[in-house]
């Protein structure tokens, strides 16, 4: 993988030079990213995908091409941490899952390797690894094809169903990240989002009874549909270029769509017979609006689609890659919290989506900066969300009592005792960082670092040390003490946070 992300990054890098030398300076830092097809990804998805919204099954083929970095490959089957023999006990399983629960899983048959059998293992105790071993092809193009068999398990989370949908969140078999420090194969814990991964193409058929509605990561309003008449069934071709992730919901006939444009992309938003129309207007409304703020603040979205899908359950969002789910009852009363959640799952398309990082090590680099666009999106453009910037504000200050329990924001998310300091500390003393930056710096020059690290990033990964680097070189100054105080709960560090804040502001660069 190492040797393909090379080739990519120098790909990307001889267009952006191009693209350099072709503008004037000032157009160039606009807010303009490369389209999603015109860079090469490091790895294709093919799939061919069954779904059964009655028996809350999707079995099918999946063949993934890429070039390897080692003898074997590493797929998280996250649906296996499901499975009716895990151990998902405890208070932090409980506020993602509720109490109310059927077990799922995955099952994989029948890998080849380049066209041959391959015997294949399960690792991790309920079977969350996949190890396929690749002999001698490490360094050249290989495809790995396997059969799956997914039973959506039932619960409050990102894979479930209710009477009438069935959402599909880190469902299909995904290639493990290998890094410098190795395969990151961690599991699925019951903080934060535990994921991490590369950007992909992705080429899904996915086949559905009649009646029913599918919203995906891919451009499904232009999907290929052919109607199997006899069958009473429908073949949808979905395609999806450089995304980190391939998220999908089916919804029955109970639901209806809103549909608007920001430039060229298509933003839905599907909702139920019988929620508040009021309140489905506004959170489409703010849909529509956060997409347009973020692309001129960070960079224009370069997808051709996004979906704000009402799911069941759940905990507010969760954002995958040109689709997000909101939970169902954010569309049924009127409440500033659904809008704050679309502002916030919106902006990880950015921090997330576009800018991928390590969710499990650094969950603060795209939870603090979504955290903070969606504070910056509900200032800006004046919208109530129940007063949830003070509230942020005022969790963040509260959060520095953490220090003394030995916690931080920059942990793994396996050191967070509970939801509770995982929420004061990454989401409210993160984004209160860079809430605080913004009233020392202003806006606009705050708002111009992040763009260039977007740009300079996009469809690639990047993590605490590129970003602390990007403000480092914008103001000539080591930033790190400012980030071991806020993050690294350094709190003899403030004096020093301080000066290099102050030594930042822009008048004393212009
Ligand atoms: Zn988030």
């Amino acid at each position: 993988m190492k040797q393909w992300g090379m080739a990519v990054s120098a790909a990307v890098g001889a267009a952006l030079a191009v693209f350099l030398w072709s503008k004037p300076w000032a157009e160039w830092t606009e807010a303009e990213l490369l389209p999603p097809e015109q860079v090469s990804a490091p790895a294709v998805y093919r799939a061919d995908v069954r779904i059964d919204p009655h028996a809350h099954t999707a079995a099918g083929t999946l063949s993934v091409r890429f070039v390897p970095g080692d003898g074997q490959a590493l797929f998280h089957l996250y649906p296996n941490a499901f499975h009716e023999s895990a151990d998902l006990s405890g208070a932090n399983w409980e506020h993602i899952l509720g109490k109310q629960r059927l077990p799922g899983g995955i099952r994989i048959t029948g890998v080849k390797v380049d066209g041959r059998p391959v015997p294949v293992r399960t690792l991790g105790k309920t079977g969350t690894i996949l190890q396929v071993p690749l002999e001698g092809a490490a360094g050249r193009r290989t495809e790995v094809e396997m059969g799956f068999e997914l039973r959506v398990p039932y619960n409050s989370g990102r894979l479930s169903y209710n009477d009438h949908a069935l959402w599909l969140g880190n469902w299909l078999p995904i290639l493990a990240v290998q890094d410098e420090t190795g395969w990151r194969l961690d599991p699925y814990y019951p903080m934060g989002d535990p994921f991490y991964s590369g950007t992909a193409n992705y080429h899904l058929r996915v086949t559905l009874p009649d009646g029913y509605s599918l919203a995906t990561t891919g451009t499904e309003s232009q999907a290929v549909v052919t109607r199997l008449r006899p069958q009473g069934q429908s073949h949808y071709e979905v395609d999806a270029w450089n995304v980190r992730d391939f998220a999908l919901v089916v919804m029955d006939d109970s639901y209806r769509q809103t549909v608007s444009r920001v430039g060229e992309t298509v933003v839905r938003t599907w909702w139920q017979e019988g929620d508040s129309e009021e309140t489905v207007a506004l959170l489409h409304d703010v849909a529509v609006r956060a997409l347009r703020y973020y692309g001129e603040q960070f960079g224009t979205y370069p997808y051709r689609e996004y979906d704000v899908v009402k799911t069941g359950g759940f905990f507010g969002g969760m954002e995958y890659p040109g689709i997000v789910f909101v939970q169902g009852d954010a569309f049924t009363r009127p409440s500033g919290m659904g809008a704050a959640v679309i502002a916030h799952e919106t902006a990880h398309q950015w921090f997330y989506g576009l800018v991928g990082s390590d969710e499990v090590r650094e969950a603060w680099v795209d939870e603090s900066l979504a955290d903070y666009a969606a504070m910056s999106f509900l200032e800006d453009e004046r919208i109530a969300a129940d007063g949830y910037i003070g509230y942020r504000m005022e969790r963040g200050k509260v959060s520095e009592q953490y220090a003394n329990r030995g916690l931080r924001v920059r942990q793994p998310l396996d050191r967070f005792p509970d939801w509770k300091s995982y929420s004061d500390l990454v989401y409210a003393r993160g984004a209160a960082m860079w809430w605080k930056l913004r009233l020392e710096w202003g806006k606009e020059r705050l708002h111009r670092v992040l763009r260039d690290y977007v740009r300079e990033h996009q469809y690639k990964e990047a993590g605490g040390a590129e970003l602390i680097e990007a403000f480092s070189r914008a103001v000539g100054e080591d930033a790190a003490p400012f980030f071991d105080y806020w993050l690294g709960m350094d709190l003899e560090k403030r004096d020093e946070a301080e000066a290099w804040m102050r030594s930042g502001r822009p008048f004393r660069i212009f």
